[in-house]
């Protein structure tokens, strides 16, 4: 068995389907929205109809969603956006300390220009205490940011209870569902979110696309200038290829939600039962309970996570420590450290995620191999 692919949660290939119903809008449909034209017609009604799809998909109007070019644009949209529009009523935000690099940056960038930024601690599954954001919340804050799922230990976050704080207080809470819409159910009235990115890739559609959601009544100024598209919202001409797709990729996922959530989760099991059976000096991270159908993170005590994702390439088994280590450099990750591990564990990590086409039998072969892996790893 070889091209294995475990690393769901870095990106997914895109689905036939998808590519299927984008076609079209590269040589023939090819005209710009705003024309007026038949061509510019016909791309328009395609643009609309997608935003249709995508908003009905989350509990949204379609005047509630701006297309742009995926979940790091959708993020820092929302943080620099927010932070500008409400600058005379205060320069203080709440983010949890488990949120992606396109939250936490943008925030720690505002800190530098004088901003304070409270970031919530987690307890050792994940879990933000929606109690602390309450306690944090003062009569400066603007914004209250919690992920809805973590892209590392998958832990699902208990946003009804955030989101209910936040409204209570009026302040604008924002929502980063890259990884879970499209993998569980995502409304984004039922969170509470004011502001809730997603991003197509991470659901079987195309790279470079993706939505932010800002509620209606939602203050949020144009992050790009230089046009009127997405209602003045975000400038360029609009990807119609990519918005299809993005579109396709979601009334798939709408599809076939209940049974890939039944089919991933089966497997996940699997591995969390499994693993700790079969291997000694095992840790599993995330929670037990509040976790992404398609996730399994483990801890191995004396192994180099960087040596046993080579092992696992050698034999043709695509897998992640959990967060994308950009520069190289060996930098533990700061999920890991926020759930209290030490280095020597956080060293050791392994992420598994799957989806629309693992099968049973790559699961079965990992299990298999991972054992002698990590014996002769084990330092
Ligand atoms: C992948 C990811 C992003 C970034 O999305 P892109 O579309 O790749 O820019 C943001 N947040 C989370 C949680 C992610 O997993």
């Amino acid at each position: 068995m070889s091209n294995i692919y475990l690393d769901y949660a870095s990106t997914t290939p895109v689905d036939p389907l998808v590519l299927e119903a984008m076609r079209p809008y590269f040589c023939e449909q090819f005209g710009n929205a705003s024309s007026s034209h038949a061509f510019g017609r016909e791309a328009r009604k395609a643009l609309e109809e997608a935003r249709e799809t995508v908003a009905r998909f989350i509990g949204a109007q379609p005047e509630e969603m701006i297309f742009n070019s995926g979940g790091t644009e959708g993020n820092n949209h929302a943080v620099f956006g927010v932070a500008r529009s409400l600058c005379d009523r205060g320069k203080h935000i709440v983010i949890s300390s488990l949120e992606h690099h396109s939250v936490e940056e943008p925030a720690a960038y505002l800190e530098r220009e004088g901003c304070r930024v409270t970031s919530l601690g987690v307890s050792a599954e994940g879990l933000v205490d929606p109690q602390e954001v309450k306690d944090s919340i003062t009569d400066q804050t603007v914004l209250v940011a919690v992920m809805h799922a973590n892209n590392e230990i998958g832990t699902i976050q208990p946003l009804e209870e955030i989101g209910k704080i936040a409204r209570e207080k009026n302040i604008p809470f924002l929502v980063d569902a890259v990884q879970t819409v499209g993998h569980i159910p995502v409304k984004a009235d039922a969170l509470g979110a004011d502001l809730l990115s997603l991003s197509s890739h991470k659901l079987y559609g195309p790279k470079g696309v993706g939505a932010l959601y800002v509620r209606k009544g939602v203050k949020l100024p144009s992050f790009l200038l230089g046009g009127d598209q997405e209602r003045g919202r975000r400038a360029s001409t609009e990807n119609i290829a990519g918005v299809v797709g993005l579109a396709k990729a979601v009334a798939l996922c709408d599809q076939n939600i209940a049974s890939e959530i039944k089919t991933q989760s089966r497997m996940r099991d699997k591995l969390l039962d499994e693993i700790p059976k079969r291997i000694d000096g095992v840790k599993i991270n995330g929670s037990h309970t509040q976790r992404l159908p398609n996730n399994a993170h483990f801890s191995f005590a004396k192994v180099d996570g960087e040596s046993l994702l080579m092992s696992l390439d050698m034999a043709g088994i695509a897998a992640s420590m959990g967060s994308a280590c950009a520069s190289g450099a060996m930098e533990p990750s700061r999920v890991l450290r926020a759930i209290g591990l030490s280095d020597d564990w956080a060293y050791g990590a392994l992420r598994i995620t799957m989806g629309r086409w693992t099968t049973e039998e790559q699961v079965d072969y990992l299990l298999e191999q991972l054992p002698f892996m990590i014996k002769s790893l084990r330092i």
